[in-house]
């Protein structure tokens, strides 16, 4: 379970304040309008920004004061995840030990997490010589040899057509189920949301204005911004 106990942050005249728990292994989206504090939420959880007050907790420990690398965390952005010089398997191994040798034991793991994501004959590839939807799950592989049970996504597949984003969030479930991970999803998607994930906050003005099950999250009339936000989806796939 990932908590937010009053984490209060600001970038100038934003001022955000988040108070919410986030379910434990099973995946929670985070949707909401642009600027809404979507990317802020998911730094603060994994260090990458610093609260002004409040506590982060992971698992019941505290973690506030814990530099990145050293909570239980990884995340994925939309995109900067792959170095273009390296090829794919290195890209994976620099989630275990940047520019460090691999054990026997690492190399396994890299090998496994290729296999995984289903890279393993693409291995020797550069970026540039593989799709958007392979790069991506380079990403992807990089995070499972980690081996965190907490994984950020920010909206990760943005950049794929539908059915590649449909293959990724098979892969996430997969990933998610197969190890347990509590994993927070930004989309812009509503689809998305519905497709992968059991609960939806809906972030608005640096605020986690409702945390609930997916289904009711999108049927919920009490939510003030949620439904001009959501638009009419439904009549208009992407
Ligand atoms: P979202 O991911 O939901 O679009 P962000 O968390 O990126 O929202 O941004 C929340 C607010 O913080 C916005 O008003 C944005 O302009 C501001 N902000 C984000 N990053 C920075 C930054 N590095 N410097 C100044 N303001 C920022
Ligand atoms: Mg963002």
């Amino acid at each position: 379970m990932i908590r937010l106990e009053a984490v209060s942050f600001r970038y100038e005249e934003m001022k955000m304040l988040f108070d919410a728990s986030f379910p434990k292994a099973s995946i929670t989206a985070v949707i909401g309008p642009s600027g809404g504090g979507k990317s802020t939420l998911l730094n603060l959880i994994a260090g990458f920004e610093q609260p002004l007050s409040g506590r982060v907790l992971i698992a019941g420990e505290d973690v506030t004061e814990l530099p990145p690398d050293r909570r239980p965390v990884s995340m994925i952005f939309q995109d900067n995840n792959v170095f273009a010089h390296l090829d794919l398997r290195t890209n994976v191994a620099l989630g275990i030990s940047p520019g460090a040798r691999l054990d026997r034991a690492q190399e396994k793991r890299v090998e496994q997490a290729l296999a995984e994501v289903g890279l393993s004959a693409l291995a020797h590839r550069k970026p540039g010589e593989v799709s958007g939807g392979e790069r991506q799950r380079v990403a992807v592989a990089r995070a499972l040899v980690r081996d965190r049970p907490v994984l950020l996504l920010d909206e990760p597949f943005a950049a794929l057509g539908p059915a590649q984003r449909r293959d990724m969030l098979d892969l996430l479930r997969a990933m998610q189920q197969a190890r347990g991970l509590t994993v927070l999803m930004v989309t812009h998607q509503p689809e998305d949301a519905e497709y992968a994930a059991s609960h939806t906050a809906y972030l608005e003005n640096g605020r986690v204005a409702a945390l609930r099950p997916t289904a009711e999250l999108f049927a919920a009339a009490d939510i003030p911004g949620l439904a001009a936000y959501l638009g009419d989806w439904r009549s208009k796939p992407l």
